[in-house]
């Protein structure tokens, strides 16, 4: 497939699931990936606790680390927070913010999620910014207003190609094994364009696999996935990092 401007970012998000045990997969894509040119870029954001213990096993290698949330603040009375400038002083170069899962659980707006970002940018990290509407949403036809609202609500003033990254994630994708159409992604993808720098890149995000990758990644304004599921296998990671062969 041909390379798309920008370089495509393939980010894995672990979640909540790992402990050392998981070093192996993480040794496993290490090996696979060392030496070898890649049309992507390719992100791991691990657990906070396995930040320091993956670092090395990815040396010599062209994988990035990340975090999957920060707070807004650079320190102080948060217990169990972790400031962007902690994730930055562990070797991470991006955070996910205002990822469905943190909106849901922890009721995170568009408000807090924007202060993320300018906490991200404020430790010099990529902020993965993500975005995307529910079923009732696309069932009642408000996909794109939804998109708009959390854009114009989540990203800060100073976003720009080099420290933003958007990721759409419909949030009946995640971890459901459904996705939407390719048309349907490619009219998300293209209004989200007309809302951002030409360069930045939109990540999509929702049930990728290594059978769907080839497909979604080729979508016009497409510039990578975030990967939930299919990244905890170095394997089913490298199927989909393959797109970009
Ligand atoms: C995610 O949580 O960001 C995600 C895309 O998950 P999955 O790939 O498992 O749907």
């Amino acid at each position: 497939m041909a390379q798309k401007s920008p370089k495509p970012l393939v980010a894995g998000n672990w979640k909540m699931n790992g402990t050392t045990a998981s070093l192996r997969e993480a040794r496993l894509l290490a090996g696979m990936l060392k030496g070898v040119r890649l049309k992507c870029e390719v992100m791991i954001c691990p657990p906070a606790t396995l930040i320091s213990t993956i670092k090395p096993v990815f040396k010599g290698t062209r994988i990035r680390l990340g975090g999957q949330d920060c707070h807004g603040q650079a320190n102080g009375a948060h217990t169990g927070d972790i400031s962007a400038e902690m994730l930055a002083d562990v070797g991470c170069g991006a955070v996910i913010v205002g990822h469905s899962e943190r909106r849901t659980d922890h009721g995170e707006t568009d408000e807090t999620v924007r202060m993320k970002a300018e906490a991200a940018h404020r430790a010099g990290l990529i902020a993965i910014i993500c975005i995307g509407e529910t079923l009732a949403h696309r069932k009642n036809g408000e996909t794109l207003a939804v998109i708009s609202r959390q854009l114009a609500g989540s990203v800060p003033e100073g976003a720009n190609a080099a420290n933003t990254v958007i990721a759409y994630e419909p949030v009946w994708a995640i971890g459901t094994g459904l996705t939407p159409t390719t048309v349907e992604v490619a009219e998300v993808h293209a209004s989200i364009r007309t809302k951002t720098d030409p360069d930045m890149r939109i990540l999509y995000g929702g049930s990728v696999k290594p059978a769907n990758a080839a497909e979604l990644m080729a979508v016009t304004n497409v510039n990578g996935a975030l990967v939930g599921g299919a990244s905890l296998k170095a394997a089913d990671f490298i199927g989909i990092i393959k797109a970009y062969a």
